[in-house]
């Protein structure tokens, strides 16, 4: 906290559109008098013996705050490079990437009512990157699973459930196949399970949570979905399309000291700069980080605001059908405020 009062936060604006919804977020803030002090940093990559890395005054700017928030990060073409979002989250040890869907009333997609929350297991299982040549025209890819990075996202997965007020944890895998590594995943959620008595638990097979979320997504409304990475990546995107895609999706990225909140969708270098973006994703997600702060009254506020004016669909960006610039749009949330 700041001497004003004020809650200093990290905001790494980000490639392409970045600047431009980071300055819609920025004015409905300041219009809402949330308590918040923005500190912009600059992650533009270096590359340090080969390697890529951020800029340590980023680095210290997010450490020292705990908190940031993250507009979308164009990744460089050309080796050498690895994906800067890999580069933030093996530096800050971001394990759960949170992403909940909740259906935008305005905004018609095949489902109403969506309200579901999903949890990833983001450091191994399936992404661990050990893969290797047993011989010529036979590889071996390596899922590794182990004890303490899956308490480590089960026990914020219940807490979480507990915190939001969705009592249900369900856990999302495939252990009649995967008898060992999904078998231990779930195997630690049982255990962790009876450190919240009040977080009910069971377990769904993946396949079945698929063809059942696709058939009706309203029983999972009152539940909090974990599961291990791969599965959590492609069952995240799932969800988002019900509710009408990555433009509308924020997450959140945690770790054991810092939490990174992000829309889902990229630099979409195609409009940039021709305040043509849509800012809904990347202010979910300040809500998400308001919320995750405890500041629940300026979180409804704002995000009432934003919701009122998608369902009144008169100032609306393109990418919804309307005709909106992004400060128009912005403008229309603050005088909804
Ligand atoms: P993209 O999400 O940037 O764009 C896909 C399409 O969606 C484009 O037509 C774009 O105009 C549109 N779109 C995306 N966000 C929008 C918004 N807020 N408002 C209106 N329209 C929007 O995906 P891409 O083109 O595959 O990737 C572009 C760059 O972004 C790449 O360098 C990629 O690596 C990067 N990327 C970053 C992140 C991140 O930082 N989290 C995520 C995905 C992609």
């Amino acid at each position: 906290k700041h001497s004003d009062g004020k809650y200093l936060v990290t905001l790494i604006e980000g490639d392409g559109i970045g600047p431009e919804i980071s300055q819609s977020v920025k004015d409905i803030f300041s219009a809402a008098n949330a308590p918040i002090k923005w500190e912009s940093v600059d992650v533009t990559p270096t590359l340090k013996d080969g390697k890529t890395v951020i800029p340590d005054e980023a680095i210290d700017s997010v450490t020292r705050n705990s908190i940031a928030l993250k507009g979308p990060l164009a990744t460089p073409v050309g080796s050498g490079h690895v994906s800067l979002n890999l580069t933030l989250r093996r530096t800050f040890g971001l394990f759960a990437n949170v992403r909940p869907c909740k259906s935008i009333a305005g905004y018609k997609t095949p489902y109403d009512n969506v309200d579901t929350v999903l949890i990833r297991e983001n450091t191994e299982g399936e992404y661990s990157g050990i893969e290797h040549v047993v011989v010529d025209g036979v590889v071996q890819s390596i899922k590794l699973i182990t004890r303490e990075a899956s308490e480590r996202v089960l026990r914020f997965a219940f807490q979480y459930a507990q915190d939001v007020g969705k009592p249900k944890v369900r856990v999302v895998h495939k252990a009649t196949i995967m008898k060992m590594s999904d078998g231990l995943f779930l195997s630690i959620a049982r255990e962790v399970a009876k450190d919240f008595p009040n977080v009910e638990f069971d377990a769904e097979l993946l396949d079945n949570a698929c063809l059942k979320i696709v058939s009706d997504p309203t029983p999972y409304n009152d539940k909090v979905l974990v599961m291990p990475n791969l599965y959590g990546d492609i069952l995240s995107d799932m969800c988002a399309g019900l509710i009408g895609g990555l433009g509308l999706t924020p997450s959140g990225n945690i770790s054991k000291d810092v939490a990174i909140f992000e829309a889902v969708h990229g630099s979409a270098p195609d409009i940039a700069g021709k305040a043509l973006a849509n800012p809904t994703a990347l202010l979910l997600s300040s809500i998400m980080m308001l919320q995750h702060m405890g500041l629940y009254e300026h979180a409804d506020k704002i995000q009432s605001a934003i919701f009122k004016v998608l369902a009144e669909g008169k100032t609306i960006t393109g990418d919804l059908g309307g005709k909106a610039k992004t400060h128009e749009y912005a403008d229309a949330v603050i005088k909804a405020l």
